[in-house]
């Protein structure tokens, strides 16, 4: 396959672009060789600027949940560029995708739009803070929140692939209050708790993570957050960025029936566009300003773009299209056991709803120490020759892998087929 265009473009853009990409993950720093250059992209596929056709398994890492350029997407934007992209003052695009977010969200009663999940938990950890008058959060050892500074310590994501999940630059009294716990471990969650007596605003959790490589929360551990962040006077942020509207209608909280005070959401519900999110009970959300004395602002927040791509996007979104993306899920990933099986290579499968993802390793991956048992350097071999196949999964194994509408049975098995022969030529190298 020839992708001398990618070189190309990826050369000009490191002399003005530091490493070349505006988000560390697109470097490739996880699997080697140069990142792709995408020029366009349709349905369940892209295409790169040399002309060569992916079947899209990151789906612009989660929010493409439609599929590109879903015509009923680029019709509401269409229609919302001729009426002014942004006037900085409230608009109804803004109270009707909020009604769809509090209808299908069961914890949210009020929901404040922002421009990126960054943002959205940011102010999350600020409101929790400002509601609960303490200053710690406990945060979970290879979850990620976003690249403001409170979650930049053991966080997942490209934070893991890049070797930095401490990243420089963070004022280590910031450092100082986020208390970093395993994932799965509510013991160490009540640890936390009795050694930081009233002092431990919130525990953020990523209800089902998909930045350490997808693991699932263990049975009992949301419920045991529920319980301890009660006990000890703390709220329970559940960062649905990634999986709000993408494991389900309702995300994480419904299906494991676990509620929390605060939700984060981002990607799926801008359908493409910038956007982010967080909401809760009425009681909570209204310490913000102007009512409240939780400040929060954004020249672009609630931008008439990204809500109308995102009330475009949820109404192809139902229980029965999550039905039909999660079967689709479990067939992709019982396929790629089997295939792991055959060529004798151990690993960890999993999904829900429309997420899904796989480790080079024994399982079951439970935290971020069972995720780095994850062989990498075979990851890295197998997705280059996907890749060369015409099948794009995260350029990383410490990430998840997503379905659209767009995504369909006969791609799912080629997938699978062309998995058995990648790894076949993976395992002669
Ligand atoms: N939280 C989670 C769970 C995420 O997956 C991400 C992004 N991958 C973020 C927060 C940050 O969102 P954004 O990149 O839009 O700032």
């Amino acid at each position: 396959m020839n992708r001398s265009g990618s070189d190309t473009a990826f050369a000009a853009a490191k002399r003005v672009i530091p490493g070349g990409v505006n988000s560390t993950v697109r470097a490739f720093k996880g699997v080697g060789g140069t990142p792709v250059f995408m020029r366009s992209a349709k349905g369940a596929y892209l295409t790169d600027v040399d002309g060569n056709d992916y079947l899209d398994y990151v789906l612009s890492w989660g929010p493409m949940i439609a599929g590109h350029a879903h015509p009923d997407v680029v019709r509401a934007l269409q229609e919302a560029a001729t009426r002014g992209t942004s006037y900085g003052t409230p608009t109804e695009y803004e109270t009707e995708l909020a009604r769809m977010i509090v209808a299908a969200v069961p914890s949210i009663d009020k929901v404040r739009f922002c421009s990126s999940g960054t943002e959205a938990t940011a102010n999350a950890i600020r409101l929790a803070r400002g509601y609960t008058g303490r200053d710690k959060f406990i945060k979970f050892e290879g979850c990620y929140h976003g690249c403001a500074d409170p979650f930049l310590i053991a966080a997942g994501s490209s934070a893991l692939t890049t070797g930095v999940p401490n990243s420089k630059g963070v004022p280590a009294a910031t450092a100082r209050d986020t208390l970093i716990v395993p994932y799965n471990d509510a013991a160490a969650v009540r640890a936390a708790f009795e050694h930081n007596p009233e002092q431990i605003a919130a525990v953020i959790v990523e209800p089902c993570v998909g930045n350490m490589g997808f693991v699932q929360p263990l049975p009992g551990f949301l419920a045991a957050l529920r319980t301890l962040t009660r006990e000890f006077g703390a709220l329970l942020i559940f960062d649905e960025v990634m999986t709000g509207f993408r494991v389900g209608m309702g995300g994480v909280q419904k299906r494991e029936g676990v509620l929390p005070d605060i939700t984060t959401l981002g990607k799926v519900i801008g359908g493409g566009l910038p956007v982010g999110a967080f909401g809760g009970t009425a009681e909570i959300l209204d310490h913000l300003t102007p009512d409240g004395d939780v400040f929060q602002a954004g020249t672009l927040s609630g931008n008439p773009m990204a809500m109308s791509a995102g009330i475009a996007t949820l109404r192809l979104l139902s229980d029965t299209t999550f039905a039909h993306l999660e079967g689709l899920a479990t067939r992709l990933c019982s396929g790629m056991a089997e295939v792991f099986r055959r060529r004798s290579v151990p690993h960890w499968v999993g999904a829900a709803g429309s997420m899904f993802g796989f480790f080079f390793t024994d399982g079951p991956v439970t935290d971020l120490a069972g995720a780095k048992t994850a062989d990498t350097a075979l990851y890295a071999r197998f997705f280059h020759a996907m890749l060369d196949r015409g099948v794009y999964f995260a350029p990383s194994q410490f990430e998840a892998g997503f379905l659209s509408l767009a995504h369909d049975r006969a791609e799912i098995d080629r997938t699978i087929e062309l998995a058995d022969d990648a790894l076949a030529a993976t395992l002669q190298q």
